[in-house]
């Protein structure tokens, strides 16, 4: 069934927000046929995260190393899971990727202690992904999923979603991921917050980071699940792939069903655009 791409690098297990643990994840890949799997769990540290206006909703779910304002206090926890994959995968024999999903947070200093913080990991890759849109300079953030509830002026949204592909670009900019996850992502919370004619320099600008750094676009089949669409959409893609960007399908899977889900869907789009560029480790 999977010719192109019979392998995922966007998954989560329940060290994050995934439903199934890493084991039944395995299992589950080799029964669809994936060749090979990257684990990328959430690592979202922001030194004010508990400042978030969010911070009450999202105490409550996730493990505590999910949404963090410290570094160091999560390291061991990080340390672990790295082992912990690395011996799954002998046990299963089955190739394992050690990856990252990381929330790029713009704000003197983030950069250098997230450094430091990787250095310590036995890791393969790191992808980009951002959860939460940035106040000025992104001292303080908010969850995007509460982002309406918190944030009922309207005349708002368009700033702080500038302000997101802003951080985007940013992030690929550092050269320090394999790819960009769900760019568009916004389209979720309808077009008062993001219609996909909106910032089209922007995005403009991250397709020429995304070029010059040698970054991949993630093609997700998650909007499908979302929003009926892929994240991109069709017209984000296109551009892209005129421009001779590097993709990677992605399931963004949070449980065992979800692996490889609409990957046929997504090789049909990948075949339209004649792309043949293609993420693999
Ligand atoms: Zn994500
Ligand atoms: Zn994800």
């Amino acid at each position: 069934m999977l010719k192109i791409q019979p392998y995922s690098y966007h998954n989560h297990t329940v060290f994050s927000d995934g439903h199934n643990t890493l084991e039944e994840m395995v299992a589950a890949a080799k029964k669809i046929g994936f060749t090979e799997m990257g684990v990328s769990d959430h690592l979202i540290v922001h030194k004010n995260m508990k400042r978030d206006v969010s911070w009450p909703m999202l105490r409550g779910c996730d493990a505590p190393h999910v949404y963090n304002d410290d570094f160091k206090s999560i390291l061991d926890a990080y340390k672990y899971h790295c082992e912990h994959i690395r011996r799954v995968a002998r046990k299963e024999n089955f190739k394992l990727y050690v990856g990252f999903e990381v929330d790029y947070f713009p704000y003197d200093g983030w950069l250098e202690e997230f450094k430091w913080f990787v250095s310590q990991l036995d890791y393969d890759y790191l992808q980009t992904g951002n959860h939460f849109f940035c106040e000025e300079n992104c001292t303080d953030i908010i969850n995007m999923t509460f982002f309406k509830k918190v944030c009922p002026d309207t005349s708002l949204y368009k700033e702080y979603v500038r302000r997101h592909f802003e951080v985007m670009r940013q992030a690929v900019e550092t050269g320090m991921f394999k790819f960009l996850a769900h760019i568009d992502y916004v389209r979720k919370y309808g077009p008062e917050v993001y219609d996909i004619d909106d910032f089209a320099a922007e995005k403009d600008r991250i397709i020429d980071a995304l070029l010059r750094t040698g970054t991949a676009m993630e093609i997700s089949t998650k909007g499908l699940r979302k929003i009926g669409d892929f994240y991109p959409d069709d017209k984000l893609i296109t551009k892209a792939a005129d421009k001779g960007v590097t993709f990677i399908v992605s399931d963004d899977a949070h449980k065992t069903e979800e692996l490889g889900a609409d990957f046929d869907k997504a090789e049909a789009v990948l075949a339209k655009h004649h792309i043949t560029k293609i993420l693999k480790f």
